[in-house]
Order: C-alpha cells, then structure tokens, then sequence
C-alpha cells in the first residue's frame, strides 16, 4: 500500500488509543492546522483529532475561501498578515496544490464616512505590515470589470481600500492537506467520534468521553467552530459566543473574467470568482443565534439585489447552490484563543465569518502554547480573559459582521 492510501485508510479507520498527549476536538481547519504544527515544528504526536463527522465538514468546507489582513486594529493586522504569509508557503510546505491565488481584494464604499475610514484602514494596515492602499473612484471603475459606479442611482461609489495581499484558496484541499500532513507525521485522525463529555479533577482536564469509549488526556483543545459553547460547557467552562447562520451562494459559470475579490461594506456583500468560473458571493451572519444549517430565500432575495445593483452583469446568472455554516459570533468580532479557567482545557473559537483565513497563524499559535506552556505574544490578546480585563478588540472586519 502506497503512503496515499495508507493516509486514507487511517482516516477511514483510525482507532482510538485509550489515552494521547494531547486530543483535540473538532476536524475542522483549525484543529487540523494546530497537529499539524504539534507534529511538524514540535515533534508532538501523539495527538488524536477527533471529528464527529468529516474532516472539513463545518465550516472550514462551507466558507467562501477569502483570505486578507485588511483589519482595522493592529493586533488581528498582525495576527491576520502573518497568517496570510503563512499561506503563501503553505502549498511549497505542505507538497499540496491549494489554488492559492493572490488577486487583491477591494473594499469599496459609498459613504464619506467610509471613505473616511478606508483612508484609516490603509494607513493602519501599512503600520502593521499589511499591503493595502486607498483608491479613488476612478481607479475602482478601470479595473473591477462590469461595475456599476451609481448602484440604483443611490450609492455612488466614493473610492475604496485595495488590499494587494487579498487571496483565495480552495477550503477543502486547505484542510485535507493539513490533515494529511500530521497524520503521516503520526498523529491520528479519527472521523466519525464524537466528544460527549469531558473530565475534569481538580480542575485539571483528565479526559474525554467519546462516543467510542474514553480517552485519558491532560490536554484538550476546542476547536469546533459553531459548537464552542457546548464542548466548552462539558468541562464547566462558560464562553461569551453566540452561534448564527451564514449562508453563501454560488451561480453559475459566468463566462467573463473577474480577477478580483470585492467586498461592498455599505451594500452589506463581498463576491470573487471560481476557479470554475462560478460567482461566489455571501453577506451577513442571519441575525437571529442558531444552529440551523437551513438556507433561505430571505437571504437569496436580498442579496441578489444588493449585488445586481453594483454588478448588473450577474442579473443573467442563476444560482446554482446555497448553504449555510455555523458561526461561533465573539461580542468584539475578534477570536478567542488559549487557556481557559480550567487547567489543560484550552480553546481556539470566535472565527465567527472570518476564521478560513487565520487558519494556518491559528495553528502555529495554538501548537506553539501546548507545547511550550507559553502564550505566544501574537495571540495573547485574543486570550478569553480579555472580557473580564475589559480590553475587548471590537473589530467590524469583516462583511459578515454588518
Ligand atoms: C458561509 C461561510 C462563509 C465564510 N467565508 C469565510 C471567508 O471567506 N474567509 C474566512 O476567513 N472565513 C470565512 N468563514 C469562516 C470560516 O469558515 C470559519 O471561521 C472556519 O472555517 C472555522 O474553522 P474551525 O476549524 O474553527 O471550525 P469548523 O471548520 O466548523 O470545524 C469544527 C469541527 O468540529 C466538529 N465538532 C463539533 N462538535 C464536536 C464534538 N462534540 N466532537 C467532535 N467533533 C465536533 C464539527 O463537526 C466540525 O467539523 C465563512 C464561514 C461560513 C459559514
């Protein structure tokens, strides 16, 4: 059996050993990106990732796959901008192609205040080591193909920021290439386990319940995206999330070229291209918490007028899918990594919409606090006690925040 299907077996039918260094809860992206770094640049494997379902089957396989560090404060600047560096080598590192493409990305606004604060974005963002500049109108109208510059006689569009270092990348060769990379380092990956409870002594985690018997453990990490308030209620731990929807469509092959990423803040959408040449778009998180995955027409409805206004030409596209993730909603839009109350139960939550991005920043710091016990200075102000210090990072990023 060659070492390809040897991966894919053990990911089939990994079986659990009855205790691991470390186990980490949720198959996604960013518990992937947190063994792979464990193996890889720490030499720790004995390590089980354990997914309830498959491997990128929350949100990691269902987001629109943008990936920037255009933020308007500068701790997510640096924290995003080293995680975009980081997928530039990603493919190179891992030997995986992922259709990582950087085309730039523009955030065009209709609004002198947001004219305002995109002058602000790009003079912050170059601070702190982001590549974006501001653009005026007539820039904007010479290079994104087919935009209307007065959507609905309403919004003219007053300039906006360009972010050179704005990519894509396909989600779901992201997370197979991270998984398949810590498990032939060793670590194993278990699909199809779920997580029913953990154990804590003293208030140290001791082990996990599964749904295919215990594991003993000292160390657990959370990683499981829309869930984070109930796996982190199994150790007594209460966390400041709300879970919403976000949907997202794509339509069909639109037989132009449209090279660019483009977010309108005040229309409330962002849309790119396939390499497909489908065009993928999203918006809002649903306002309303949930956990539903049911996608609506509300929000087809809606969407489609606010993005035919600004790009007419996808008035002749049909949508051709729609689905919806569960978002894990922090109060300050900013995520949550690292040590919780409980000794040895640590987290990596509040990617609400914006988490695809910082996967691989997020599992070089993760890895980074199990293995040394430290947390590293590039997440520490995104620790969970940063509520009750009263130094949230409030940082409306992102289109899905509006
Ligand atoms: C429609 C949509 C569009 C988005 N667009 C973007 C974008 O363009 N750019 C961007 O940066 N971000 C985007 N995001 C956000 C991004 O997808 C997420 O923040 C990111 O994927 C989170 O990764 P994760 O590993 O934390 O969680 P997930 O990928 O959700 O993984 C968590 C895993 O944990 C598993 N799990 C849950 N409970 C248990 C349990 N008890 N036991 C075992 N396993 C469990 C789940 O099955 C799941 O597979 C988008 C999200 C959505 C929904």
């Amino acid at each position: 059996m060659n070492e390809f299907w040897e991966a894919k077996v053990a990911l089939q039918w990994g079986t659990l050993k009855p205790s691991y260094d470390v186990v980490i809860i949720g198959g996604g992206g960013h518990g992937l990106a947190t063994a792979y770094n464990l193996a890889l640049r720490h030499g720790i494997t004995n390590v089980a990732v354990l997914e309830r379902s498959y491997i990128g089957g929350g949100n990691s396989g269902r987001n629109t796959t943008v990936i920037r560090s255009n933020y308007g404060k500068p701790e997510p600047v640096r924290f995003y901008q080293r995680s975009l560096e980081l997928y530039r080598d990603l493919e190179a590192e891992t030997e995986r192609w992922m259709m990582h493409d950087e085309r730039g990305l523009w955030w065009i606004t209709h609004t002198e205040a947001g004219r305002r604060t995109e002058i602000a974005r790009a003079e912050i963002n170059r601070a702190f080591g982001a590549d974006t500049r501001f653009a005026e109108p007539e820039e904007i109208e010479r290079e994104i193909p087919g935009i209307n510059m007065n959507p609905a006689g309403e919004f003219p569009v007053l300039g906006g920021s360009f972010h050179a270092g704005g990519a894509t990348a396909r989600h779901d060769r992201v997370v197979w290439a991270l998984a398949e990379g810590a498990m032939r380092a060793g670590v194993d990956i278990i699909q199809g386990v779920e997580v029913t409870g953990l154990k804590v002594e003293n208030n140290q985690i001791v082990g996990v319940e599964t749904t295919q018997g215990s594991i003993a453990t000292e160390t657990v990490v959370s990683a499981v995206g829309g869930h984070a308030t109930s796996v982190a209620d199994m150790a007594g731990v209460r966390l400041p999330i709300r879970t919403h929807p976000l949907q997202a469509f794509v339509t069909n092959h639109y037989e132009g070229t449209f090279d660019a990423i483009v977010a309108s803040i005040d229309l409330g959408f962002y849309v790119s291209q396939t390499a497909r040449g489908e065009m993928l778009g999203g918006a809002h998180i649903d306002p309303q918490p949930s956990y539903s995955r049911r996608s609506d027409h509300h929000f087809i409805s809606s969407i489609a007028k606010r993005i035919t206004a600004l790009f007419p030409f996808m008035g002749d596209l049909r949508v051709l899918r729609q689905w919806t993730g569960s978002c894990d909603m922090s109060p300050d839009y900013s995520p949550v990594m690292g040590r919780t109350p409980v000794d040895g139960f640590l987290i990596t939550t509040g990617w609400g919409t914006w988490g695809f991005k910082a996967i691989p920043a997020g599992g070089e710091a993760m890895a980074e606090l199990v293995a040394t016990g430290t947390t590293p200075e590039l997440i520490a102000p995104f620790s969970l006690d940063r509520f009750a210090k009263d130094r949230a990072l409030a940082d409306r990023g992102s289109s899905g925040t509006h």
